[in-house]
């Protein structure tokens, strides 16, 4: 297998401002294309550095990419410390010149030298053209080695990557065997449930076939892989495992691939269902009307909400019963069943959604601890339900995860399925 090494450059990435998330994508693009990823650097924008680590990993390995410093500004200096590297002089690139141009006139923006200095590159680079962005990506191969300099901003990365990097490494090193990757998503399943329910996946791990289970707060995702002499080759060796995962985790699994949301997966099936949602929202203070309005074209199924945070607004506002409020406490699941049902009548929806918890870190008690989450779910009159989860400690975690159970939920009764997420009991009024 080639070897890669890659080096992100950037003081910010040393001293924590910036997670270093241009390092761990470059890794999977290139694993992904079969090269086989020996190191990643992490080095300060310092001239002399720059120049000694791209010098010694070109020494080392067949592909070496390079990301950051290459702005406007004093501070970036990447640019010339590879021009420089090369002992070669900069040239001015007609196109990106005009493109950087274009992109100040429609931003209305004055352009300065400093701008016009971003069209100069390295005599002997080819330009990778930066469509999302001013600064070009530039590619060298020199002795058997290539080198592609990015800039740091990581869509402008991606970008670079998918299209200017990724073909021109298939022209110059062609035969590389490649990766396949399929991506199985789940939702309000423990991971040890799933794998339970899965069971043992040794038969299919042969072959250069692997698989992993990658748990986060908003549900466990299976990943699949395997390497090949082309993609269709490499798709082919899957086939099997993706078989098996289906047919024992089918109803679990919400989307395959990995951009694939499970809002939007679940506003999709509102949508062919025709059905329009709104929502009541107090501990997870408006995340599931964001969640929900992530998705282009959720206005199709998307009605609105309400948060109501206090109890004031609760009622005022939803129609909650003041004497229940009093009586149960607003993390209940008469007030989650009202909220629900307020959130639909009043907004004029067929499903209501509501959420209502101890967000923590403080305000637990012995009955009701960090982390107690109600959730009510309005269907309307024949079917409607409350559901209590008991989450984290961490506030943003208990957010995120009230609003995967929510939308899970939808899903799983839109779909007609059994059972609800990390088998809760619903609570019927
Ligand atoms: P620009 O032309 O936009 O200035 P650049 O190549 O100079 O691009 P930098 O100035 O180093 O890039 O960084 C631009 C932005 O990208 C900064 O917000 C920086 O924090 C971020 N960034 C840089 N390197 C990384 C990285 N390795 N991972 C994630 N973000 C990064
Ligand atoms: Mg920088």
């Amino acid at each position: 297998m080639r070897k890669a090494h890659i080096i992100t450059i950037g003081n910010e990435l040393l001293i924590g401002d910036t997670v270093n998330t241009n390092a761990s994508r470059i890794g999977s693009i290139l694993t992904q294309q079969g090269f086989y990823v020996e190191q990643t650097f992490t080095i300060p924008d310092r001239y002399e550095m720059i120049i000694s680590q791209i010098r010694s990993s070109m020494e080392s390995s067949s592909v070496v990419i390079v990301t950051g410093g290459l702005g406007p500004t004093h501070d970036d200096i990447t640019k010339k410390a590879v021009a420089d590297l090369f002992n070669v002089k900069m040239r001015e690139d007609g196109a990106v010149l005009e493109h950087i141009r274009e992109i100040f006139r429609r931003r209305n923006f004055t352009f300065s030298r400093s701008n016009a200095e971003q069209a100069q590159v390295p005599e002997n680079c080819d330009v990778l053209f930066n469509k999302k962005g001013t600064a070009p990506g530039m590619w060298f191969f020199e002795n058997g080695s290539a080198l592609a300099v990015l800039p740091g901003v990581p869509y402008e990365m991606i970008h670079l990557m998918e299209e200017g990097v990724v073909p021109k490494l298939r022209e110059v090193f062609p035969g590389q065997d490649v990766w396949a990757t399929r991506y199985f998503k789940t939702a309000g399943v423990p991971e040890s449930t799933l794998s339970d329910t899965i069971g043992d996946l040794g038969e299919f791990l042969n072959n250069g076939v692997e698989a992993a289970y990658l748990p986060s707060a908003s549900g466990v995702t299976i990943r699949i892989s395997a390497s090949g002499s082309n993609s269709a080759n490499a798709a082919k060796k899957l086939e099997k495992i993706s078989n098996r995962l289906k047919e024992k985790a089918g109803e679990l699994i919400y989307a395959e691939g990995r951009e694939e949301s499970l809002a939007s997966v679940t506003g999709r099936l509102l949508k062919e269902r025709k059905l329009s949602v709104a929502v009541a929202e107090s501990c997870t203070g408006g995340l599931l009307a964001s969640t929900l309005t992530d998705i282009p074209g959720s206005s199709d199924y998307t009605e609105g909400g309400i948060v109501a945070y206090s109890n004031r607004l609760k009622t005022g506002l939803l129609g909650v019963s003041p004497d229940d409020l009093e009586q149960f406490g607003a993390v209940s699941k008469e007030v989650v069943l009202q909220m629900a049902k307020g959130a639909a009548e009043r907004c004029g929806a067929e499903i209501g959604l509501s959420t209502s918890g101890i967000a923590g870190p403080g305000g637990g008690t012995p009955d009701k601890p960090v982390g107690t989450v109600w959730m009510g779910f309005w269907f309307g009159e024949e079917n409607h339900f409350a559901l209590n989860a008991v989450l984290s400690k961490e506030r943003l975690i208990n957010k995120e995860r009230t609003v995967m159970i929510v939308l899970e939920t939808v899903r799983k009764v839109l779909l007609g399925l059994d059972g609800y997420p990390y088998n809760l009991k619903p609570f019927r009024a």
